[in-house]
């Protein structure tokens, strides 16, 4: 649609009558999205998509709609409820566009929610017409080589030599379940001489240990839990102030599982907290995980982005050396999601996922070159996420991203140093990626955490900013802090410290509010 095209049309019950050819949807509505027609039919709708989303930013006009949870909820409700047609496209997609959380706007910095590249989201939606899934090679023959392409060139990037694998993934939650899962069967398999995968845990299996840090990803604890270990199979290893685990820390809890008795089966290294960026000592977990036959897990689904910046990938100096690293390129890679990565140093260590199915990966098809990538993935059915990734790095190569990242690492040192220079704000630490945290201080200090939830809320509520809250570690009240997480490269250190203002002000406001 042009700017001079009259508004897009309403339907009155179910009939629809199109104003124009353009957006003639009643042809389009039950048509293909595959092959030269389904392209054609294809145009008219997505014009009315960026249409709509225009239409549905303006309406919002700011980072987040305004008004309460239940408003926003009874107009989607009402929206929904209208009826029918074929306007059904535009109406939702300006509804959603208008009640979106909008990463791209500059006071939107809560969490690792980025605004994705322009770029990506058109090639994913060249995924999307096309719908190849990455099962079985018959269903995805050029994507199924172009995944292992795109792995190929993560895993070099990652350190890792020649005999790397990997696979796509739903992000860091699953990315971490299966780095969990390998660990399970190869270390619980060599100390039962049992092959976990196809018989289960033995009745009365030694007690697994998994350790990871007090600030690491609550998916590992999930994990554990789906893996049949129990949560309390984690083991939390202190962090010193910056939120790192503490080596000598990780040592001692290594020396008193092996006294009891128990088998250190994985230690989960995060290389990029969530809320902070804080990344563990790679090379000493590496270190004393391989000491104690332990698995060596990275997660790196924030902190995987240095790697695209020659400034901060040495951060991630010892990386190379862990069994599994997972990725997310949903976060610090500005691709739409999902575009998780997970990888292994050693392909031979997929070996208790390979499966055979009859339907899909037949032996002699395998020997005839018809090779699938089913037995790389927990899924069936798998977008080829790897897609969109592949053309980002055509467009902008790893320098062009690490420009992206090296950005957003320039504007959370510009808005910790607003958060210092401000006599009513306190920062906990230097930003070592992207986000830092920090807290107002309220004249009664015993009000701190409340004052501070309070805060966050108001902005809310008044449509001005999302930023984020969290908790650090430990117990007790005085834990309660604010998070900027900064992932548009766009946004200018101007416009940081203005939301930094906002914050400060929000927080007078909330002290003195009844
Ligand atoms: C985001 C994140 C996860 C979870 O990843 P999803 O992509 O949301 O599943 C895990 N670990 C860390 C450190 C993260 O930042």
């Amino acid at each position: 649609m042009t700017a001079n095209d009259a508004p897009p049309h309403r339907t009155t019950g179910i009939t629809a009558v199109p104003t124009d050819g353009v957006t003639g949807m009643s042809a389009s509505a039950s048509a293909l999205s595959g092959g030269v027609s389904g392209a054609a039919a294809l145009e008219p709708l997505v014009r009315a998509v960026l249409d709509a989303l225009a239409e549905g930013a303006a309406r919002r006009g700011g980072p987040i709609p305004a008004g309460t949870p239940q408003e926003l909820a009874a107009r989607v409700a009402r929206v929904f409820a209208e009826p029918g047609g074929e306007d059904a496209l535009h109406r939702l997609t300006a509804l959603v566009a208008a009640g979106s959380a909008d990463p791209a706007d500059p006071a939107c910095a809560a969490h690792l929610h980025c605004p994705p590249l322009a770029v990506a989201v058109a090639a994913d939606l060249a995924i999307s017409a096309l719908n190849p899934s990455q099962d079985s090679w018959d269903q995805a023959p050029a994507t199924t080589a172009l995944e292992t392409l795109v792995l190929g060139e993560l895993a070099a990037m990652a350190g890792y030599p020649s005999t790397a694998a990997g696979v796509l993934t739903s992000g860091g939650t699953e990315s971490n379940l299966m780095g969990l899962m390998l660990a399970r069967d190869r270390v619980l398999g060599r100390a039962t001489g049992r092959r976990i995968e196809h018989h289960g845990l033995p009745a009365s299996p030694p007690q697994a240990r998994i350790f990871a840090s007090a600030a690491a990803h609550f998916s590992v604890r999930r994990a554990a839990a789906l893996l049949g270990l129990g949560e309390d199979a984690v083991v939390t290893v202190p962090v010193d102030r910056e939120l790192r685990m503490k080596p000598e820390a990780l040592a001692g809890v290594l020396r008193e599982c092996v006294r009891r008795g128990e088998l250190p089966m994985a230690v989960v290294a995060t290389a990029g907290t969530t809320d902070t960026g804080a990344i563990d000592p790679l090379e000493a977990c590496a270190s004393l995980a391989a000491e104690h036959g332990a698995w060596c897990h990275v997660d790196a689904a924030y902190g995987g982005g240095a790697l695209l910046s020659d400034r901060l990938a040495p951060l991630l100096a010892g990386l190379g050396r862990a069994d599994s690293v997972s990725l997310d390129w949903h976060k610090l890679g500005w691709q739409p999601a999902a575009a998780g990565v997970f990888l292994v140093r050693q392909a031979e260590s997929y070996a208790s996922l390979a499966r055979r199915a009859a339907y899909l990966n037949p032996a002699d098809d395998e020997e005839a070159g018809y090779t699938s990538l089913l037995g790389l993935s927990l899924r069936t059915t798998r977008r080829p996420d790897a897609f969109k990734i592949a053309v980002t790095l055509g467009v902008l190569g790893r320098d062009g991203l690490g420009r992206l990242v090296d950005a957003c690492h320039a504007l959370a040192r510009a808005g910790a140093a607003a958060v210092r220079a401000h006599p009513r704000l306190e920062l906990h630490a230097d930003p070592v990626l992207t986000a830092f945290l920090f807290r107002y201080v309220p004249a009664d200090p015993a009000r701190a955490d409340r004052v501070n939830a309070g805060l966050r809320r108001r902005l809310l509520r008044e449509a001005r900013a999302v930023v984020g809250r969290t908790e650090l570690p430990g117990e007790g009240p005085g834990r309660v802090r604010l998070k900027l997480t900064l992932l548009n490269p766009h946004t200018t250190a101007a416009e940081v410290e203005r939301l930094v203002h906002l914050v400060a002000a929000a927080g007078q406001a909330e002290e003195e509010a009844p």
